[in-house]
């Protein structure tokens, strides 16, 4: 009987394949018994059109969010960032976030961080062994420390600051905030640039 008479049994189902799924001709092939090959010539001799290929692989902008993801803490580059990696200035990529979130391709916060001073803030919070308050001071963030709260308390996976405070320091922060009076003090110190804790 050979291939063709094969195929002609089934080619009310074999078009439907062709013309509705993206399944390769390879697997077409093992499903109906016949090579990759014919799978093929059947579809071109039937003038068949296939539907494009699944968005995902031929797509540069979720190629490139793909492999930004993979840095190392990638959920805290700035989607300004991503935007600018990927060369597209200002085109909506929300669109390729979203299928690639919903795929679990990438991280389901990954994109999410609007501020460049956050993203500049925690590139140093990462590196650095410095005081989240002199972190937002170089980057130009007052509230850097209730950022990372928010984010914490929204599910970020954001680590411990490498910084850890003398135990001593603490108590005497603590004590000093308590008065208020050293409170108030501490705060202009550290609006004219020494941080009495701060560490240069
Ligand atoms: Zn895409």
């Amino acid at each position: 009987m050979g291939t063709w008479g094969q195929l002609r049994r089934i080619e009310s189902q074999l078009i439907k394949d062709l013309e509705k799924t993206t399944i390769a001709f390879l697997r077409l092939g093992e499903k109906y018994g016949v090579s990759r090959q014919a799978i093929f010539a059947f579809g071109r001799k039937r003038g068949i059109k296939r539907p494009k290929r699944e968005h995902i692989k031929e797509c540069p902008i979720c190629q490139g969010l793909i492999r930004i993801a993979k840095k190392p803490h990638s959920d805290f580059i700035s989607s300004q960032t991503i935007k600018k990696e990927l060369g597209v200035g200002n085109t909506d990529i929300g669109y390729h976030v979203r299928i690639l979130r919903k795929k679990g391709l990438i991280a389901q916060k990954f994109g999410r961080l609007r501020s460049i001073k956050s993203e500049w803030a925690y590139q140093i919070y990462f590196e650095k062994r410095l005081p989240v308050g002199s972190i937002g001071k170089q980057v130009g963030l007052k509230n850097f420390n209730s950022i990372i709260r928010k984010h914490k308390a929204s599910g970020w996976d954001v680590p411990d600051p490498l910084f850890k405070y003398d135990r001593n320091e603490r108590g005497i922060r603590l004590k000093m905030l308590r008065k208020g009076e050293g409170g108030v003090a501490m705060d202009k110190n550290t609006r004219s640039g020494s941080d009495p804790f701060g560490v240069d």
